[in-house]
This record gives structure tokens, sequence and C-alpha cells, in this order.
């Protein structure tokens, strides 16, 4: 019996170690835009472009019902879909471009895989993300990005003080409208209508096959509808926790 006891109590002692060996907790920072003062309200629009290509049911509808959305466009993207960026540099007034990184590389200083994708791994690592994203977007000859959202939108708390110290607002938000693109267009659908005064929808515009995209073009017309104002990150007050923009 205390053989067994202390073979149990080895096994927590070992299960301890390898907890805390897992570097620092990640946090998933919110992000909220002040309300409307009166009307039905105001929400801010977000869209990652992390690889692959443009979603031109999403990128159509926008344009069409003067839907105003902040892109978050990585690097890679942007070398790949000439065509779409042409389409959201004729329209200034609806596009706002903003930093996804530059390969699209979680910004977690320490070495480890969130949803299946390798963290950058050290703050070298998290730097260059964020500056060859900034780099790409200048290159489009783009206004200088003020906001970063690093892929999968989750950080390690010191590299949000870093990316800060570099002069970017990290960007959190307050409804998952797509749930990485995997979501079925209903119920993408559901969640963006869902969308009240002051929220922040993250969703995806570079996955054309996938059923959310319809989802999105679906809860973003209900909102419109029903008199919901559209802003960019760049003309509301927005507001993080763990952060990201104080
Ligand atoms: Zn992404």
């Amino acid at each position: 019996m205390r053989l067994l006891q202390r073979h149990l109590c080895t096994i927590a002692m070992s299960l301890v170690a390898v907890c805390s060996a897992h570097a620092a907790t990640l946090v998933e920072p919110t992000l909220h835009i002040k309300p409307a003062a009166s009307g039905v309200g105001r929400v801010a629009l977000t869209l990652d472009a992390c690889d692959g290509q443009t979603d031109t049911r999403i990128l159509s509808a926008l344009v069409e019902n003067k839907i105003p959305a902040t892109i978050f466009v990585t690097g890679i993207w942007l070398k790949r879909n000439a065509a779409a960026v042409e389409i959201m540099r004729a329209h200034p007034d609806l596009f706002e471009l903003e930093n996804h990184g530059g390969r699209h590389i979680p910004a977690v200083d320490s070495p480890q895989k969130i949803y299946g994708i390798k963290s950058a791994g050290s703050p070298d690592a998290v730097l260059a993300e964020v500056e060859s994203g900034a780099a790409a977007l200048a290159r489009t000859g783009e206004p200088a990005p003020k906001w970063f959202r690093g892929a999968t939108a989750e950080y390690s708390p010191s590299a949000i003080a870093m990316i800060r110290k570099l002069g970017f607002k990290i960007a959190g938000f307050s409804i998952n409208g797509d749930g990485g693109s995997l979501l079925g267009a209903k119920e993408t659908a559901r969640r963006i209508a869902a969308a009240k005064d002051g929220d922040v929808i993250i969703s995806h515009i570079n996955q054309p096959t996938h059923a959310a995209g319809e989802g999105v073009v679906q809860g973003l017309l209900a909102l419109k509808a029903k008199g919901v104002t559209f802003v960019r990150l760049d003309d509301a007050d927005g507001t993080g926790n763990h952060g990201t923009t104080d």
C-alpha cells in the first residue's frame, strides 16, 4: 500500500514537472469597440487572410453592400492574391489592411504547437514574424499597419508585451464567427447575425471552398438589414484585455 502511495506521488510530481515545462499559459485576448451612442449599434468586422486564396463570395458582398472591414493579411497571402489586393486598394473607404504576420506563425515565444501549428518559439522569431508582416504590407504601398493579429489569435503574455513595444495594438475579438472557417454556413450565419453593439467579429476570407464563407455573407447581410453600422478598427475605440490595447 505504501509502495503504491509512493508510486502515485511520483506520477503526480512528474505531471507537475511536465506542466511547468510547458512554458507560459497562452491567452486568447478579447476586443470590443466603444458602443454606439444611439441607434441599433456598431460592429467591427475583421477577416483573416492567413494563406491560400481569396473568398470572392465575401469580397464581392463587402464591395456590393459597402460593408467596411479590417483585413488581417500575411506576407504569404499578399504574394499570392494580387488581384484581391487590387480590389481592396481600389476601395480605401471600405478596406483597412492590417498585419497578420509574415508567414502565419503563432506569436508565442516558447516552442509549442497551437491547433497543430508550430509556434514562433523564441522572442527573436516573434519579432521576425511581426516585422516581416508589416514590411510585406509596406511593399504593397499600404499605409503602415497599426494592428497585429497573430496566427491562431493566441499569444504568450511576454509576446504581447513585445508586440506592444513595437507599437502595434493586438486585435482580439468578441465573436468567433466561423470557427476557423470550419463551421457550416448556417451556424456561421447565426453567430455573425447575433453580434451586438460593440462586438468585434473574427472570420476568414481565405477559404473560398469552405461552406463557412457563405454563412459569413448571410450573417453580414442580416446585420446590415437590422441597421447595424460597420466600422473598421482604425475608426473605432477598441479595448482589449491582457494589455493588448492600453
Ligand atoms: Zn490566420
